[in-house]
């Protein structure tokens, strides 16, 4: 049951939280407790499993802002997931959380779920050549077609004259 719920606690914001919540009963209903991993902070947030609250993580929110301030918490929310911002807080200083944060959501590439239209392929071709050092013959590469038209056999790639003149 645990293991289950804690694949679910994914988002950076349990990254603020001890990792492992305590398991406690009140009046028969059972409950994770979670701590704030401030080490000068006592707060503790409990979620009751039969409520509608179990998942919620409003309560951790609203604590985590008041803790850390609303900045430490946007940019942990963009540093991706919980494993990018835990890492972040156990190796920084109070003073470069901030910045470390802001670093790992750099670092994280995001996709777009739109297909690229014809002009977008042809100037992420020529940033890739470019900025790589390929030859422009690889837009002919089979395997690179492959990976590229698989499941969308009408995907546009230009041809190799046509990335050398777009360069
Ligand atoms: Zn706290």
């Amino acid at each position: 049951m645990l293991e289950r719920m804690m694949a679910k606690w994914n988002t950076p914001i349990y990254a603020f939280w001890t990792p492992i919540p305590t398991i406690g009963y009140d009046d028969g209903h059972r409950y994770h407790e979670f701590k704030c991993f401030k080490k000068s902070c006592s707060k503790s947030v409990r979620r009751f499993l039969d409520k509608s609250d179990a998942t919620s993580t409003g309560n951790l929110h609203r604590h985590t802002k008041a803790c850390w301030g609303a900045d430490i918490v946007h940019l942990a929310m963009n540093a991706g997931n919980v494993e990018n911002a835990r890492n972040v807080l156990s190796k920084s200083k109070d003073g470069s959380i901030a910045e470390a944060f802001r670093k790992a959501g750099k670092e994280q590439v995001t996709y777009s779920h739109r297909q690229h239209m014809k002009m977008e392929t042809r100037a992420e071709i020529v940033r890739w050549v470019t900025e790589n050092a390929r030859p422009y013959s690889i837009v002919k590469d089979r395997g690179f077609k492959n990976l590229m038209k698989t499941g969308r056999p009408e995907y546009y790639l230009p041809s190799p004259h046509t990335v050398s003149r777009d360069v």
